[in-house]
């Protein structure tokens, strides 16, 4: 299939074709794992394809990077060697020392050091405000001064959801671009770029990679002169993924169409269950109607995502127990692979917050559902909570 002919497809062709026509020598349906740093010339200057080396561009990089930008609708795409390596290169490639950026207040733990620790030092200032709240944002926002406005929903690990359009209008009033986090919601659910977003990003190494076996990142943008900088950025930082990784990761995104229905079927059974069990105080997932943020997400999301949080009646202890009664479901952190896991936030994923703002309730279980049988997510949850 023809670049032309796949740019213009659905999501799911796309997914699979963009950014790679079978090689012109071997006829490679795949493609080839590059493994190789550097490049013949022929004669001084004359590259190939424009490979010189491979932090640069690497063949491999180069077709997971065409279908990272299909699949979010953008122009340009980039892979990086985690989801935080992509964020620190956009933060340096987008902002200068003196300019603020407002964040969630329930970002990403990471995301939320990097600011802290790593771009304040650099003269980069932040303040939260919570993404459900659209006169927050906006009161947080320094007309001028705030030059980044950075967005996660559905946020973790009470799924928050945060009004694409609108805050896109926040932002570009004040000037500023609107950053979505995509990790939670994936690129099959919710394309922030049609949206009003600037700039979207993922850890890939949740659903778009998807089997918990590499770590990586990625930005997408519709702007070229964004694009350029960000093409600088990540070849002057150097924070890029290897050719396996990168391999790997867009081996992950030709299934994720697939795998995020089944994601959002075994949830749904899941939210059922949990919704009609005594020990189960309250179910935190964006399809139900009593969620704060359904009615946005169902604007803007194509379903509700994998993602399912609950809080027990028997408080803490019972939330342990059932983390470490659960055989079908893991006990581990990350998200977004086949494999369901399950975690306490507060002592695991959010121990960093405890005694803040932030802290997240102790009676409270967060789900990665995967995609095993949905009967024995069920039994199994129904065990660890008996
Ligand atoms: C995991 C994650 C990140 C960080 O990505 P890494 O690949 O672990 O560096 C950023 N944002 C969200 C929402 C995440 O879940």
């Amino acid at each position: 299939m023809t670049q032309e002919h796949a740019q213009k497809a659905g999501f799911e062709t796309r997914a699979i074709h963009a950014g790679y026509e079978p090689d012109a020598s071997t006829g490679a349906v795949i493609p080839p794992i590059y493994a190789t740093s550097t490049y013949k010339q022929d004669g001084v200057g004359g590259l190939r394809g424009g490979y010189e080396y491979s932090r640069s561009a690497n063949p491999t990089r180069t077709a997971l990077e065409g279908a990272l930008a299909a699949v979010e609708e953008g122009e340009r795409g980039f892979a990086f060697a985690s989801g935080l390596a992509a964020e620190h290169t956009l933060v340096k490639a987008a902002l200068q020392p003196g300019d603020h950026v407002v964040f969630p207040d329930d970002a990403y733990g990471g995301t939320h050091r990097l600011f802290d620790k790593v771009e304040r030092a650099w003269g980069v200032d932040h303040t939260t405000a919570p993404v459900n709240d659209v006169d927050a944002v906006r009161a947080a926002v320094r007309p001028g001064v705030t030059k980044m406005v950075w967005l996660e929903t559905p946020t973790n690990p009470l799924l928050n959801i945060g009004d694409i359009e609108a805050l896109a209008a926040v932002a570009h009033e004040a000037g500023a671009l609107l950053v979505v986090d995509n990790t939670f919601a994936s690129p099959y659910l919710q394309q922030p770029l049609t949206l009003g977003a600037d700039v979207v990003l993922h850890s890939t190494t949740k659903y778009v990679g998807g089997h918990s076996d590499v770590v990586g990142g990625a930005l997408v943008v519709r702007d070229l002169d964004l694009a350029e900088r960000i093409t600088f950025h990540q070849n002057a930082i150097g924070a890029v993924p290897g050719p396996f990784d990168a391999f790997l990761t867009h081996r992950g995104l030709k299934t994720l169409a697939v795998r995020m229905d089944r994601h959002c079927d075994n949830a749904e059974a899941v939210v059922d269950f949990l919704a009609g069990h005594p020990a189960v105080s309250h179910v935190v997932y964006p399809g139900l109607p009593d969620h704060p943020g359904h009615a946005v997400a169902s604007r803007q999301m194509k379903r509700y995502g994998g993602m399912v949080s609950f809080r027990v009646t028997g408080g803490e202890e019972q939330a342990l127990r059932a983390c470490e009664r659960a055989q079908v479901f893991t006990l581990g952190e990350s998200l977004g692979g086949v494999e369901s896991l399950i975690e306490h936030p507060g002592r695991m994923t959010h121990a960093s917050v405890a005694g803040t703002d932030l802290e997240v309730p102790s009676d409270l279980v967060r789900l990665s559902v995967g995609i095993e049988t949905a009967a024995d997510l069920v039994a199994d949850l129904e065990q660890a909570l008996g």
